[in-house]
């Protein structure tokens, strides 16, 4: 099995759609750290999994956009991590931080 990872940061902003109060629920901004893991058993005609330049055009789709207007679900960050991992060939876990210290991961 081949592995790689790549770390991206995406400067953005969301709000949350919350049934309680929170300061979530106001329109902020996040520089997310954005880490991707792809693996496959197999390579592809360049000997590579997916470029990395790919992945990049996948994460950096959020830079500088409010989230809330590109997707139909809520933009937390554990929902962030599917999406994106949905989206990239190969991908099987995604981690999203949104500080140093709290950050939320999906994988398959
Ligand atoms: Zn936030």
């Amino acid at each position: 099995m081949y592995y790689i990872s790549k770390e991206l940061s995406v400067s953005g902003a969301h709000k949350l759609t919350l049934p309680y109060e929170s300061k979530c629920r106001e329109l902020h901004g996040h520089n997310w750290r954005v880490k991707v893991f792809l693996k496959s058993e197999t390579l592809n005609e360049n000997g590579m999994i997916l470029d990395y330049t790919e992945i990049k055009k996948y994460v950096m789709v959020f830079d500088h956009k409010c989230i809330n207007d590109l997707v139909e679900f809520n933009p937390t960050a554990e929902n962030i991590c599917k999406y994106y991992c949905d989206k990239i060939p190969h991908c099987y876990r995604v981690e999203v931080w949104e500080t140093d210290n709290s950050w939320a991961c999906y994988e398959i």
